[in-house]
């Protein structure tokens, strides 16, 4: 099989890196990839938003699967326009990707769907929003209704920034606070059959103990042995499917990756969100432990035969990835420093170093691009063995004004 991966980062290195490895799969490509994912496939300078140029591309290298990383190519219709030209897309169509572009949509689908989440209002209007803050009271949990990159969401006990918020975009959603461990729980699907992956817990705030603001995601670990037993099955049971069914009944059939970001809370669990792709970090964690052909799953998705497939298989033990950002990030990533120590920590034992934010500048030298550099990610027996070794491997890369958090899975809960 031959495959092509459309994206830039972390987690689409995880993809390539992942298909590499698979003996389904005789080659790699990725549009526009970055320098890790150079060492893994063929590299195309293709607009990851030009579903025409990618659908060109991929017939033109004889593409068997097409696997679309970004939300943003999603929602722009990238995976329609390679599957117009017949090529198998994993990747849900621009409408169904709505439940990631659209919170309102998302909204609505669960209600009609009778899905769990927290109670919320849509607001285009001061009045409105000031009305929803008042009504669910602190902390305030305001959405930008569209897609932000993940700066769309503030949580806070200040009204006035709340409402500041609010205000500052053409729609919002409006929540009711969710307390409780966060989860995220991946399935593939191809818009009947739903195959759960095992979950991951993600870490959202730049620093530690979960201080400072909101970023695209600071490390991940997998398996969660303290959630509750039976998670993966009610969750099934009471989103994944109904939401894939209410797609389905609408006839915008959602095939591709349905993440559920999910509270558990003392009052049962909630969606917290859904996204309509692979979560990054937490990909690098769980495709470090997959034992099922990832080729075989993304196909299976992508052909509507995921049935065939079953289950995925798992390894024992576990991951852990810890993201190294640039100075500055999330609010002012610096650019352009020097990396250094990438190869001495790939060659760790159970060590995999995977780039996002990277590029080689005009002398050859591997350099900062962006706000999410790099996340290590490593396997091990278990999550102490994972967690020593991703951080052996954070301790021997150097970036100037680098940060990163020292708490991933480490006080995880019993
Ligand atoms: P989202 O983009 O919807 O996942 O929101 C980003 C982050 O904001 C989530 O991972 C949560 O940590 C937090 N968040 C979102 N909605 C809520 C909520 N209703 N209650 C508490 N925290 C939330």
């Amino acid at each position: 099989m031959k495959v092509l991966v459309i994206g830039t980062g972390g987690r689409e290195h995880a993809l390539a890196l992942a298909l590499s490895r698979d003996s389904q799969v005789t080659e790699v490509h990725a549009a526009p990839g970055n320098p890790g994912m150079a060492k893994v496939a063929s590299l195309h300078p293709v607009d990851p938003l030009d579903g025409a140029a990618v659908a060109d591309l991929a017939s033109r290298i004889g593409a068997d699967l097409v696997v679309v990383g970004p939300e943003a190519p999603l929602v722009a219709g990238v995976a329609d326009a390679v599957r117009e030209v017949g090529i198998a897309c994993f990747g849900p169509s621009a409408e169904a990707a709505q439940l990631e572009g659209s919170k309102a949509f998302a909204k609505q689908i669960m209600a009609a769907a009778d899905v769990p989440t927290a109670l919320a209002r849509v607001c285009e209007t001061p009045e409105q929003v000031a009305d929803a803050l008042d009504a669910f009271g602190a902390p305030y949990v305001v959405k930008d209704d569209a897609l932000a990159a993940g700066k769309g969401v503030v949580v806070t006990e200040d009204r006035q920034v709340a409402f500041d918020h609010g205000v500052s975009c053409d729609r919002v959603v409006i929540e009711e606070y969710l307390d409780g461990p966060e989860v995220s729980l991946f399935a593939i699907t191809d818009g009947s059959t739903v195959l759960p992956l095992q979950p991951a817990q993600d870490f959202k705030r730049a620093l530690d103990d979960d201080e400072g603001p909101n970023t695209g995601g600071m490390g991940a670990y997998t398996p969660l042995d303290w959630a509750p037993e039976g998670l993966v099955a009610e969750v099934s049971r009471r989103v994944l499917v109904p939401t894939v069914q209410e797609m389905a009944a609408r006839g915008t059939p959602f095939q591709g990756l349905l993440y559920a970001g999910l509270a558990l809370t003392g009052r049962g669990t909630r969606v917290v969100e859904f996204n309509a792709r692979f979560g990054d970090p937490e990909t690098q964690a769980l495709l470090s432990l997959l034992k099922t052909s990832l080729a075989a799953l993304l196909y299976g998705a992508a052909t509507q035969t995921l049935a065939e497939v079953g289950l995925p298989q798992w390894h024992d033990g576990a991951a852990v990835t810890v993201v190294i950002a640039s100075e500055g990030y999330p609010e002012a990533p610096v650019t352009g420093d020097r990396i250094e120590g990438v190869e001495e920590a790939d060659a760790l034992e159970g060590v995999d170093v995977i780039h996002a934010g990277t590029k080689m500048d005009e002398d050859g030298n591997l350099v900062t691009a962006g706000g999410r550099v790099l996340s290590v990610t490593a396997v091990g027996a278990d999550l102490q063995e994972a967690r020593e070794r991703a951080y052996a491997g954070v301790g021997l890369i150097s970036i100037r004004g680098a940060h990163h958090r020292s708490d991933i899975a480490r006080d995880v809960p019993r």
